[in-house]
């Protein structure tokens, strides 16, 4: 089974063709990050210009690399939701005319669905999991219970984690998109240098908040500035990844040994966090986890991890019609 995918959910105009699942015959993704960079994040309206003008030249390519054609194609697969709608649209719009014009299925697909199927591409990794999603616009703590099913055990009840990873960039002048910068200078940096806040919530509790560490960053600037002492960067970029990662592995473990599965998986654009996935991995260790997390190119927005969830809904025998519309704000497990 071939499946072609395409992916506009935000700024990454990204197709692959996937077969069985599993083989990535191409994944080729057109970022748009300098566009965007010198306004310090994602402008719409910018975002579905270009994905108009990259789609097509970016879907051949997907078939050149794949060497195949679009008559060798089961399905195409498409993100519809959530994301920004002018975005998913052009991703939409190509999809359906696509499956109108060579009369194969169209399969819609939840990114989230996506970020969380990327785990099963390199390694024989299979639900049931704990899976943490972690992305730009999601914090998901969710018990995968086999493909496509989801139980959502706790979610941010403000700032997502990578949200919360771009605006401390932002405020510590790194830029965007700030993860990776983090990540980066983090690494030249003492983590223990400042206590920042860690909230945990009502105990027992998988919902996280991370307006709180962010807000306790940008007053710790502020006071630097008032007493005139330097920002240390390398020491707020450590400090503030710890803070983070510590509540998310804490919670993760917590899940696992609770819903009583020595299985996680960490999916979403944070996922690539080096500092998130060494204590993880230590932490799984500790309490005999396996534990799972894809190539960073796998982890933040890509085609082949949406192409990858659709082989299990094509399966399933899930197809849409044209009447399939982009939902900016779909939840994650629903079907429509
Ligand atoms: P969503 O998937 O929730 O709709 P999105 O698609 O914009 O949002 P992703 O592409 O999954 O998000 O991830 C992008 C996010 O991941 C950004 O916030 C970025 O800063 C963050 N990120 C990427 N690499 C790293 C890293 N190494 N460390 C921390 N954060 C990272
Ligand atoms: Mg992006
Ligand atoms: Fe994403």
């Amino acid at each position: 089974v071939i499946i072609m995918a395409i992916e506009t959910s935000c700024d990454e105009t990204s197709v692959a063709l996937v077969k069985n699942g599993k083989d990535i015959l191409s994944n080729i993704i057109s970022s748009q990050i300098d566009l965007h960079e010198k306004f310090g994040g994602v402008v719409p309206e910018i975002a579905s210009r270009k994905h108009i003008e990259n789609i097509d030249p970016v879907i051949q390519e997907a078939l050149d690399v794949a060497h195949v054609s679009l008559e060798d194609i089961d399905a195409i697969a498409v993100t519809y939701g959530p994301g920004l709608v002018g975005a998913l649209l052009v991703g939409l719009a190509e999809a359906k005319a696509i499956a109108f014009a060579t009369n194969k299925p169209l399969i819609g697909i939840h990114h989230i669905e996506g970020h969380i199927s990327a785990n099963y591409i390199e390694n024989d990794f299979q639900p049931p999991f704990i899976g943490m999603v972690v992305s730009g616009g999601h914090t998901h703590l969710v018990h995968v219970k086999d493909y496509g099913v989801y139980e959502i055990l706790g979610k941010t009840r403000d700032d997502a984690a990578g949200e919360a990873f771009d605006k401390v960039a932002r405020a510590i002048g790194l830029g965007y998109p700030g993860g990776p910068k983090i990540d980066k200078i983090a690494k030249e940096g003492d983590e223990n240098a400042i206590e920042f806040p860690r909230s945990y919530l009502e105990n027992g509790s998988y919902d996280f908040s991370f307006s709180g560490v962010k807000s306790a960053v940008l007053n710790y600037i502020n006071q630097c500035k008032m007493k005139d002492e330097p920002i240390h960067v390398p020491n707020i970029a450590a400090s503030f990844q710890k803070a983070v990662v510590e509540v998310i592995v804490n919670k993760t473990i917590k899940a696992a040994q609770t819903e009583g599965l020595h299985k996680v998986a960490l999916a979403g654009g944070v996922a690539a966090n080096s500092k998130l996935r060494e204590m993880m991995t230590i932490a799984c260790k500790e309490a005999d986890i396996v534990l799972n997390y894809p190539s960073p190119v796998y982890c933040t927005d890509n085609a082949a991890m949406i192409g990858v969830a659709a082989y299990h809904e094509y399966l399933k025998g899930v197809r849409h019609t044209m009447a399939l519309n982009a939902v900016p704000y779909l939840k994650l497990g629903s079907r429509i």
